[in-house]
């Protein structure tokens, strides 16, 4: 069975990582063939939204899916009118959460509570924005932001101009911002056959909108409990197939439903040494038909991310216990180059570990920290 993959980033070369070994193969469309899962398994060359070589990818692979949720939703609809190709996660699923205003409604319609928001279209509106939700705020594009970007923080009246200087023309939304405890991540996947199956919650730490430090299993009963419920009712819903994550901010003991994404995720990598199952291989059995496999923790992980640069391999792999993964892409500030997984026996030993590595391989952030 052939897996076609949109997008050949490191989430695709994960997904083949994991794959293979079940015996499936792997086929990439992006926009070039050097990218992290290049390395893997063949790449068509095209845009992503090339319907020619979107329709060569479908015919020649027996289920289709994406690495990246910002694939373009009718060029996919129309490359495979006519082939009745399976493509998971659903496209109501990639629809739904490319735009953070009917993401927003979505959850607010399944009872996941969210941040409060308003749409912004025009400078006025942006003002009015502010007078009603109130300062500070965030100022989000409602399409193609990641990792922090299209994204800016008003604190106060005087910052409105340069907010919609950096972003206005396109839609926009505005939210309050969170004044947040800490974030979690809820990670869940769903077999053809409605079978589902739950992670244990992880707590995330970001900085500058990226994602750093993840560490799981995060025991907190009662908002497990929570996450499950919304995990439940989005998989329902959108009769989904394939690993869905949504992330939380959590305030006073609540979850607050920030965005979904219908794909693997950077909180879940540490699933790939610390569960029993890892979201790749949950993810290729979802959408190929397979049975799914335990998501049970292993023991208590940690993720740290490699982000920018690569610290000295030697110094990583001399650390005992400690798995690296490298993307194999070129340096760049604020890009994602690999990640390191490290498993212990106790919470209290990971966190003792989490901080000697980042001592001694000097990342430059601390994991413990709070903030954006
Ligand atoms: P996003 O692209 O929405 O996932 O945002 C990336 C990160 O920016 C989040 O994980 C938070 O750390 C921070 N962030 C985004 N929106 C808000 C908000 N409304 N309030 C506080 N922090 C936010």
């Amino acid at each position: 069975m052939t897996i076609g993959i949109v997008g050949a980033g490191q989430l695709g070369r994960m997904l083949a990582l994991a794959g293979y070994p079940l015996g499936l193969d792997f086929l990439f469309l992006d926009r070039s063939a050097d990218v992290p899962a290049g390395a893997l398994a063949p790449v068509l060359v095209g845009a992503l939204d090339d319907r020619a070589q979107l329709r060569r990818l479908a015919r020649r692979s027996d289920v289709l899916s994406f690495d990246w949720e910002n694939v373009p939703v009718p060029a996919l609809r129309a490359a495979t009118r006519g082939l009745r190709k399976r493509i998971a996660p659903p496209l109501r699923a990639l629809a739904a959460g490319q735009d953070r205003l009917a993401e927003k409604r979505l959850f607010m319609r399944l009872g996941l509570p969210t941040t409060r928001h308003v749409a912004v279209d025009s400078r006025a509106a942006l003002a009015r924005a502010c007078a009603h939700i109130g300062l500070p705020g965030v100022l989000k594009t409602r399409r193609l932001g990641y990792d922090g970007r299209g994204q800016a923080v008003i604190r106060d009246r005087a910052g409105i101009d340069a907010a919609w200087q950096a972003l206005g023309g396109v839609p926009l939304l505005y939210e309050e911002l969170v004044d947040f405890d800490y974030e979690v991540s809820a990670l869940g996947v769903r077999g053809r056959d409605g079978a589902e199956a739950h992670y244990p919650l992880t707590r995330n730490w970001h900085s500058g909108g990226i994602l750093r430090v993840s560490l799981a299993p995060w025991r907190a009963p009662a908002l497990e409990r929570q996450a499950r419920r919304g995990m439940r009712a989005l998989l329902r819903e959108l009769d989904y197939v394939g690993v869905l994550a949504i992330e939380y901010f959590v305030r006073r003991g609540r979850l607050i439903a920030n965005e979904f994404a219908p794909r693997v995720h950077n909180s879940g990598h540490w699933t790939i040494e610390g569960a029993t199952t890892s979201q790749f291989e949950n993810h290729v059995r979802a959408i190929s038909g397979l049975p799914l496999g335990s998501p049970a923790a292993l023991g208590h992980a940690a993720m740290l991310n490699l982000i920018g640069t690569l610290p000295p391999r030697l110094a990583m792999l001399g650390e005992p216990g400690l798995h690296l993964h490298d993307y194999g892409k070129a340096p760049r500030p604020g890009r994602k180059l690999g990640h390191l997984t490290l498993v212990a026996p106790t919470a209290r030993e990971r966190d003792r570990r989490v901080r000697a590595v980042l001592r001694h391989l000097r990342l430059p952030y601390a994991a413990h920290r709070r903030g954006r």
